[in-house]
């Protein structure tokens, strides 16, 4: 009974200006499906569901004519652009809503290789809820990218979301993963720390990166830094613990310091003339002050921006 469960595998793909990946992307998508059904690893009845987030280039009628002729390939367009992780939340939901057994995300560029997904699929029938793709090597990645994405990950993990080292968008995840991810209603959730810290079966599956084969890189250094900022505030309140420490700290030094000082003026009177003294400890207690405001403001920001309870994303239309 077991080995003639054919899953439902819906392929969820973001998509941002990619008019000029989206045809040969969509194509071998396809491709794999087809080919996983033929071997009678997944349904015929799996599908692509592409997310627009907001393009302003030919993404949306590319995606519309595919669906027009094969209706395995559906999707939604968001009326502006909401940001990576929101259009994966919206794929995720969105096949969800549809029907599946399991979803697998991938890049709309295709730098992760797309038949990694036979063992994705595997995996999944062997029981696992999440299949995480962990790639191979960063070689594609310019020295700024992978030396940042190493820090972040390391930072993590001091932080106590242990996250696995070159973990990346290109996943499977489970329905039952899927209806869990319903019950975090946070606006920001940070997909890569969620999945991880779920609590559900893990399996891992190596892959290669490609390059990117056509258009540019949607992502800039100020949507990483955000990216992680995001992953850092949503899923550790350690730097919150060591500002704490750190200011207790200080004021233990501070006291002793004062009452030195104190000791020294009424027993000893010689005044200090440690001008140099009072301008470091200026600057050493300002700056560390204002680094610990920055990291409070980052989790009131974070507050601020979940209490608002605004969407995480609108849809202009869907193709289902
Ligand atoms: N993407 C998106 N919204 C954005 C930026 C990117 O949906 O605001 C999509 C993009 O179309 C691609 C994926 O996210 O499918 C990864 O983006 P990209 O390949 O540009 O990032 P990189 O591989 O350089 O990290
Ligand atoms: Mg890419």
């Amino acid at each position: 009974m077991m080995s003639e469960f054919k899953p439902i595998l819906a392929i969820v793909i973001p998509c941002f200006n990619e008019e000029l990946c989206l045809n040969s992307t969509i194509s071998k998508l396809l491709e794999v499906l087809h080919v996983l059904a033929e071997k009678d690893k997944i349904s015929d009845k799996s599908y692509l569901y592409l997310v627009d987030d907001g393009s302003t280039d030919n993404t949306w009628n590319i995606i519309s004519e595919f669906h027009k002729s094969n209706k395995n390939v559906k999707g939604a367009k968001f009326i502006k652009n909401f940001g990576n992780q929101k259009a994966l939340i919206a794929g995720y939901e969105g096949v969800r809503e549809i029907g599946c057994d399991c979803a697998v995300s991938i890049d709309a560029d295709l730098q992760q290789d797309e038949w990694a997904i036979e063992k994705f699929t595997e995996k999944f029938l062997e029981g696992a809820d999440i299949v995480s793709g962990i790639r191979n090597s960063r070689d594609t990645d310019t020295f700024f990218k992978k030396t940042t994405a190493i820090l972040f990950y390391k930072l993590m993990y001091i932080l106590g979301a242990k996250i696995p080292m070159n973990h990346s968008d290109f996943r499977l995840v489970s329905k039952r993963a899927l209806d869990i991810m319903e019950l975090y209603p946070e606006k920001y959730l940070f997909l890569r720390g969620f999945f991880n810290d779920v609590g559900l079966k893990t399996a891992y599956v190596n892959f290669d990166v490609k390059p990117r084969f056509a258009g540019e890189s949607k992502f800039n250094f100020v949507k990483l830094m955000g990216l992680a900022l995001n992953g850092i505030t949503s899923f550790s309140v350690v730097p919150l613990r060591i500002i704490s420490v750190l200011g207790f700290v200080m004021a233990a030094v501070s006291f002793l310091i004062g009452a030195e000082t104190v000791i020294e003026k009424i027993f000893f009177h010689n005044t200090p003339n440690g001008w140099a003294t009072n301008i470091i400890l200026l600057c050493f207690f300002g700056g560390i002050q204002i680094c610990c405001l920055g990291i409070i403001g980052e989790y009131v920001g974070q507050v601020y921006r979940e209490v608002k309870g605004r969407p995480r994303y609108i849809k202009e239309t869907e193709l289902k």
